[in-house]
């Protein structure tokens, strides 16, 4: 079974021409339901987050700075212009926040080994007093640092194709927390080069895998085997909160790395697989429905020990990349926290 929350964030509304709209979660829910999957899900409701979860990682003046924006009325709040807080977005983000707790808490319960969190708005850019690139609350963070409360060592795997910057920059002087992001370079936000490591007590437990356009699947399964695997495995990692945005799909009109809905059911079965630590999916972003759909479809069937049976999105290979993974191991072994 999978714990599965469901949060469509209806409610925040930044319009029809805004890419992050309406109708992603739904997308993502019609790939499990494509995929025959409705009866392994262990759907929980989700429920609004308490102020004290989410100030463990945001300020609490943030969070009236966005109560008192959607007062007015609803803005744009960052300096690109890009990220909306409408009147009902901080309570759908809230929702958003509490669907992924009550994911974990629900595995907690059952020893559910997967969880999967389908919620909007996204979170990883989000700062501990900055909206940005759609996200409003850091929701991965959040669960990230819940869960390490509760003693877990937990280990966050952002394979978004933008850099997860917010949530880098929240566990960026903590040692108790792993960061490892894949993502295309040069991208927006411009930050997650190579040599961004982590800073003080807590270098090396930073990974960066800034990949060209046009990387494909094998480049970033040999990136799982040779670096994040053993990382994850030097680290202790008891739990993999995955910052799963889909917009690193071949198919996506925000980015160009070059990755198949089935890769993402490969690097899911290789973390299966080699790794016995519990894992929950959180979507990031993904901007194309058809391929939102099939990627969940994809990695809930390596979740459940299903074969993915689309055979246009098999996994894909030959693209560039390789030196990338060369030159990170290269960086941390020198560093010698992990490997
Ligand atoms: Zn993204």
């Amino acid at each position: 079974m999978i714990a599965v929350s469901v949060s469509p964030g209806l409610d925040h509304d930044p319009g029809e021409h805004h890419v992050e709209r309406v109708g992603r979660v739904e997308a993502c829910y019609e790939g499990l339901v494509c995929v025959g999957l409705e009866s392994e899900l262990n759907i929980v409701k989700s429920k609004v987050a308490s102020d004290s979860i989410i100030t463990s990682i945001h300020d609490s003046t943030y969070l009236e700075k966005l109560d008192a924006v959607a007062q007015m009325g609803g803005a744009f709040v960052d300096k690109w212009g890009d990220t909306w807080v409408g009147e009902k977005t901080p309570h759908e983000a809230r929702v958003a926040v509490g669907g992924a707790i009550e994911v974990v808490d629900e595995q907690l319960r059952s020893e559910t080994s997967s969880g999967l969190v389908l919620a909007r708005p996204p979170g990883h850019h989000a700062g501990v007093v900055t909206p940005m690139g759609f996200c409003v609350l850091n929701t991965a963070a959040i669960a990230a640092n819940y869960l390490s409360q509760m003693g877990e060592k937990v280990a966050i795997l952002d394979w978004d194709v933008h850099h997860g910057n917010g949530t880098q920059d929240i566990f960026w002087k903590r040692p108790d927390v792993l960061y490892i992001s894949s993502h295309e370079w040069p991208l927006y936000p411009g930050t997650g080069d190579i040599d961004e490591v982590g800073d003080s007590e807590a270098v090396g437990t930073t990974l960066n895998l800034p990949y060209p356009r046009g990387t494909t699947g094998d480049v970033m399964l040999m990136g799982l085997e040779n670096l994040i695997l053993p990382i994850l495995d030097s680290f202790g990692a008891t739990w993999i909160v995955i910052s799963s945005g889909f917009d690193s799909h071949r198919l996506d009109p925000l980015g160009s790395l070059s990755f198949s809905a089935g890769d993402f059911g490969m690097f899911s079965e290789k973390l299966v697989q080699s790794y016995k630590s519990r894992m929950t999916y959180i979507l990031e972003g993904g901007y194309n429905f058809n391929s939102l759909a099939k990627c969940t479809g994809s990695v809930a069937c390596a979740l459940i020990g299903e074969k993915y049976k689309d055979v246009d999105e098999l996994a894909t290979n030959g693209g560039p990349g390789r030196e990338v993974v060369e030159k990170a191991i290269s960086i941390h072994k020198s560093i010698g926290r992990f490997i």
